[in-house]
C-alpha cells in the first residue's frame, strides 16, 4: 500500500489512475475478508503518517505519544529544508506493516488515513491564482488488488463515509495546509530555524508532549488565552489537535492569532540580551539564534 496522501502537485505515474475524481464521481471497488488478495496490501507499505493517526494509535495502544513514535514510526525528512515527518513503521524482516494479522488490521478501526482512503488516493492542490487548497481524488489500481474487480459501484462520498475519512480530513488538513504552504514556500516562510523544526514535530507528532508544553507555566506567562480554554486543551485530544495547527501557523508564518501577554516581548528581548551579555563576559561564542518574533515560542519545561 503506497500512501498517495503524500503527494502535493500532481498525481503520480504507475498505479494511480491519471484522473481526478470529485466527491460525485463513481467508482467499482469493495474490500472484503474472503476476497483472495486479502492483507496483500499491507505486505508492503509506505505511510504517511498524520498528527491524528500517531494520536489514534496512541490512544488505542495505550501509551504516550513519544512512546509510539518510538515503536511504531519511522522518521524521514519530508523536504529539502529537512521537515520531519513519520512513516508506519513497518516489520524488521520484511516491508509488511507490524499491525497486519492473519485476520486483517490489528488496529482496523484506528487505522491511518491512508489506510482507510486505500484503494482511493487523496491530496491537496494549489490551483494557480486561488488563495485556497482544494482537495481531490483519485484511483488506485495496484495490480495485486482485486477489489476493483468486484461489482459493486459507489461515489468518491460515499466511500469516504464507509472508511470514516472525514473526521480524519477534518482533523488533519489544517496540518496538510500547513506543509503545503511551507513546501511552496510563501515569502514568510524562508528558511526555518532548528528551533521551529523542533516546535513543529512537538506540535505536529508528540501531542502529549505539546499538552504538557501548553500547560506549562512558561508557555502561561508567554501566551494570553482564556482558562477555558488551558482546561479544554487539558482534557479534549482534539481541541489540542485544534490548536497545535493554530500555534504551528503562528510559529511557522507569523500568524499571530494566539495573543501574547503584555510586555513578554520585551521581557524576551532583555532576556536574551542578558544571556548574550554573560555569554560575551564569559568569553563565549555567540550561538543564540537572532531574535525572531515568528519563532518566538517558549521552551518546554523539564
Ligand atoms: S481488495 Fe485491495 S484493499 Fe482489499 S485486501 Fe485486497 S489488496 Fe487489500
Ligand atoms: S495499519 Fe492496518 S490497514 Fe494499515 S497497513 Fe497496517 S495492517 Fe494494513
Amino acid at each position: 500500500m503506497k500512501d498517495p496522501k503524500t503527494l502535493v502537485q500532481a498525481p503520480p505515474r504507475g498505479p494511480v489512475e491519471p484522473v481526478q475524481l470529485g466527491l460525485d464521481d463513481r467508482i467499482q471497488f469493495r474490500c472484503h475478508k474472503g476476497i483472495d488478495c486479502f492483507n496483500q496490501c499491507c505486505m508492503d507499505i509506505d505511510i504517511t503518517l498524520t498528527p491524528l493517526d500517531i494520536l489514534r494509535l496512541a490512544r488505542r495502544l495505550d501509551i504516550p505519544t513519544s512512546e509510539c513514535l518510538a515503536l511504531h514510526a519511522a522518521a524521514f525528512e519530508m523536504d529539502q529544508h529537512g521537515m520531519p515527518g513519520y512513516k508506519l513503521r513497518t516489520r524488521e524482516d520484511s516491508p509488511a506493516c507490524m499491525f497486519v494479522t492473519d485476520e486483517g488490521c490489528g488496529v482496523y478501526e484506528d487505522r491511518p488515513a491512508a489506510c482507510r482512503y486505500y484503494a482511493l488516493g487523496s491530496m491537496g492542490l494549489h490551483r494557480e491564482g486561488s488563495a485556497g487548497v482544494d482537495d481531490i481524488y483519485f484511483l488506485v489500481k495496484e495490480p495485486h488488488c482485486l477489489g476493483h474487480r468486484e461489482p459493486r459501484t459507489l461515489t468518491v462520498g460515499e466511500y469516504r463515509r464507509e472508511q470514516g475519512v472525514e473526521v480524519y480530513d477534518d482533523l488533519n488538513r489544517e496540518w496538510r495546509d500547513i506543509i503545503l504552504k511551507k513546501r511552496s514556500g510563501g515569502p514568510a516562510v524562508g528558511s526555518p530555524t532548528e528551533r521551529s523544526f523542533q516546535l513543529f514535530h512537538l506540535a505536529s507528532y508528540d501531542l502529549d508532549g505539546f499538552r504538557r508544553f501548553v500547560l506549562s507555566t512558561n508557555f502561561r506567562e508567554t501566551f494570553d488565552l482564556e482558562a477555558e480554554t488551558y482546561t479544554q486543551l487539558e482534557e479534549d485530544d482534539e481541541a489540542l489537535l485544534r490548536f497545535s495547527a493554530r500555534f504551528l501557523k503562528q510559529v511557522l508564518f507569523g500568524e499571530q492569532t494566539i495573543p501574547l501577554q503584555e510586555g513578554v516581548r520585551e521581557r524576551r528581548m532583555e532576556q536574551r540580551m542578558e544571556r548574550r551579555r554573560r555569554r560575551l563576559e564569559a568569553g563565549k561564542e555567540e550561538t543564540e539564534q537572532p531574535f525572531d518574533p515568528r519563532y518566538d515560542a517558549p521552551q518546554e519545561e523539564d
